[in-house]
């Protein structure tokens, strides 16, 4: 797509420079010289280099846009501008090694990302899948690892909404998944700011984990244990919900518990289990998903996600020495193994996607 184009169809041509978007923006409030507001004025000036490191800070969350009076797409935006910098051989996979080396130390997969350790397990705690992101919470606030942890909660039904959980009674409300994104890098920020660099906990989606590492890198201080959630595509709620209630004939605010498994979406409901294919909700991802290549959140200290372990197991992945701290504390662990190419298949089918669609920009 020529820059003109790009311009026009996200609507870049709107912006009044009102600067919502930097105040909005929880990358820019750490990365001083980065700023959605003068990136945008520079492509309508004709000044941007798409060669330039800025246009890799975003971590297409969608705050900008969701809170942009003009209705600029600023996040199709960027990912526009980056499609250009694929043409001088710039890609994202650099930013994400550089961030890797940083904060990991393990074994490279070239599929999987930097690994540790590797395994399927549950533990006695009843949660999704083995309830191993509840375990980890509570043991590592229990054990005084960590002082808080964003989590998401369930709000009006079943709409995600993002906390800081300062007690294990608000870490066990939020187990079970939710499909949608959570803007929890903002809350971190917040509870970054307000709490002057607390020890804190994160669960959190690939593409969120990399605007905290990028965070980290320029804010040091923060002690901080992140756990990432496999992810292929997420789900704006409002269309979610309207999708599934053509499709399912079910109102997702009164769900008890919704799942993915094996391309079927599931809602869990007054008792009766309704499902239908995941490819029939495609209308209600989120715009941004589309063009991402992390599966399996290569950036967290430990990632987990059904893929690849049996029914009732989650497969975690331990990537650095606080993933192993961490897991260490689970005294109650049970451990299975893990079909490591299952995992792998699923992430070269997310990464081949996300680079046609940039490609097709
Ligand atoms: S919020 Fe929208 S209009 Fe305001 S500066 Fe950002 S892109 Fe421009
Ligand atoms: S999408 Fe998120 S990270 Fe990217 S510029 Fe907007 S607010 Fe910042
Ligand atoms: S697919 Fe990527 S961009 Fe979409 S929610 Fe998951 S990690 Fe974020």
């Amino acid at each position: 797509m020529e820059m003109e184009e790009l311009i026009q169809e996200t609507k870049v041509y709107n912006c009044v420079e009102c600067g919502k978007c930097n105040a909005t923006c929880p990358i820019s409030w750490f990365e001083a010289e980065y700023s959605p507001r003068l990136i945008a004025k520079k492509a309508l000036e004709g000044f941007i280099d798409v060669r330039e490191e800025k246009i890799w800070s975003c971590m297409s969350c969608q705050l900008c846009s969701d809170r942009c009076p003009l209705e600029v797409d600023y996040p199709k935006f960027i990912w526009g501008l980056r499609a250009e910098a694929l043409k001088y051989g710039i890609e994202e996979a650099a930013y994400v090694n550089e961030l890797e080396q940083l904060f990991l130390d393990g074994e490279m997969d070239k599929d999987i990302g930097i690994v540790r350790e590797i395994t399927a397990g549950k533990t006695s705690v009843e949660g999704q899948d083995g309830g191993i992101v509840t375990s980890l919470l509570t043991a590592g606030m229990e054990k005084g690892l960590f002082d808080s942890a964003i989590v998401v909660h369930r709000e009006d039904g079943f709409r995600a909404k993002a906390i800081v959980a300062e007690n294990v009674e608000d870490v066990i409300k939020a187990s079970g998944s939710k499909y949608q994104f959570a803007p929890t890098v903002e809350r971190l920020v917040e509870a970054i700011i307000e709490g002057g660099g607390k020890r804190i906990a994160i669960v959190a989606l690939p593409c969120s984990i990399y605007g905290i590492r990028r965070i980290q890198k320029v804010f040091s201080d923060v002690e901080l244990y992140t756990i990432g959630l496999f992810c292929f595509e997420n789900f704006s709620f409002d269309l979610l919900n309207l999708r599934v209630s053509e499709i399912l004939e079910v109102d997702l605010g009164l769900a008890d518990k919704i799942d993915v498994k094996k391309g079927k979406f599931v809602v869990y409901i007054e008792g009766e289990e309704k499902s239908c294919d995941v490819d029939e909700l495609q209308e209600a991802v989120r715009e941004s998903c589309v063009f991402c290549t992390d599966f399996t959140a290569r950036l967290a200290d430990i990632s987990v996600g059904s893929v690849g372990s049996p029914d009732g197991y989650s497969t975690v992945i331990i990537r650095s020495k606080k993933g192993d701290e961490l897991l260490g504390l689970l005294k109650d662990l049970e451990t299975t193994s893990v079909d490591r190419n299952e995992i792998a298949k699923l992430a070269q089918l997310k990464k081949k996607r996300g680079v046609e669609k940039l490609e097709e920009v």
